[in-house]
């Protein structure tokens, strides 16, 4: 009985602290980014708010991410500034639809990388894509981007460098890992040809990008967008392959190595997620 009382203490406490996080991070959107905003911020702050209360006291393994092993009700909603993304982030690791796919194919459709020796080259790293390599591969992990923050946060060697202009040697990279980057490259067209020539022929590079449902084709923004985590562009699902030109590619849907039942537990949308595996 006391346990029981505790618990719903200690839940009443979480609750409050984090009504209190959401109405100040709500005033602030208000401030800053106006009505809209603010409103797409009320939004999934009641989503979560449902979903979180689920997890305490709902089907307790109705979802799964495979990454981190956490089951619960659902995951949580992202606020992507002008619009939210339902049941994408696991409250426990913070990883997204594409870290459970990628995940997932590296273990069904890429065990072998285990016996890899060589290179990969990780772009923008993400704890759970670096333990995905580490996982599944012998490699040698080298960490790049653009800002130097986000390369100091993990093991060396981190290289600080510009997708646009690449300081290494052609057919060097036996593995690249690009998600969700080049949609933040001014000239994403460049990057992808600096992809290709540092791969090394019979390398493979794994491309994912955030793919806009819906839009016929893709628009250049005239700036980085705030409202949209500073993206240069919005891809179409329609014109993206087009791009990856310079590589052999296939485009793995997660049908193609997911049952249905498997996309409803690990919650992986059938189109938004593609995993593009560009060979050279
Ligand atoms: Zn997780």
């Amino acid at each position: 009985m006391a346990g029981r009382l505790t618990n719903i203490i200690e839940s009443f406490a979480a609750f409050t602290a984090m009504l209190g996080r959401s109405l100040e991070r709500l005033v602030q959107r208000l401030r800053t980014d106006g009505w809209m905003s603010a409103r797409v911020c009320l939004k999934c702050t009641m989503a979560n708010a449902r979903v979180r209360f689920a997890n305490r006291f709902g089907t307790a393994d109705r979802v799964e991410c495979p990454y981190c092993g956490w089951q619960g009700h659902d995951f949580l909603t992202i606020d992507c500034g002008s619009f939210t993304v339902p049941t994408a982030e696991c409250p426990h690791c913070r990883g997204h639809e594409r870290h459970r796919m990628l995940h997932l194919y590296l273990e069904r459709r890429h065990s072998g990388l285990s016996s890899e020796k060589g290179y990969a080259l990780h772009f923008a790293p993400e704890r759970q894509v670096r333990d995905m390599i580490i996982r599944n591969a012998d490699l040698r992990i080298l960490s790049t981007d653009y800002a130097f923050d986000a390369i100091s946060r993990f093991p060396r060697p981190g290289i600080q460098a510009d997708m646009q202009q690449l300081p290494f040697t052609d057919d060097s990279m036996d593995w690249m890992f690009c998600l969700h980057v080049l949609e933040h490259v001014p000239d994403d067209r460049r990057g992808i040809a600096e992809l290709h020539r540092v791969l090394r022929p019979g390398g493979t590079a794994f491309i994912m990008v955030p793919l806009m449902m819906g839009w016929e084709k893709t628009v250049e923004f005239d700036a980085p967008d705030p409202n949209q985590f500073d993206h240069v562009r919005g891809y179409s699902p329609n014109d993206f392959d087009e791009r990856l030109a310079p590589f052999n590619y296939d485009k793995v849907m997660p049908l193609s190595f997911l049952s249905e039942d498997e996309i409803q537990r690990f919650r992986i949308p059938h189109d938004s997620q593609v995993i593009y595996r560009c060979t050279k």
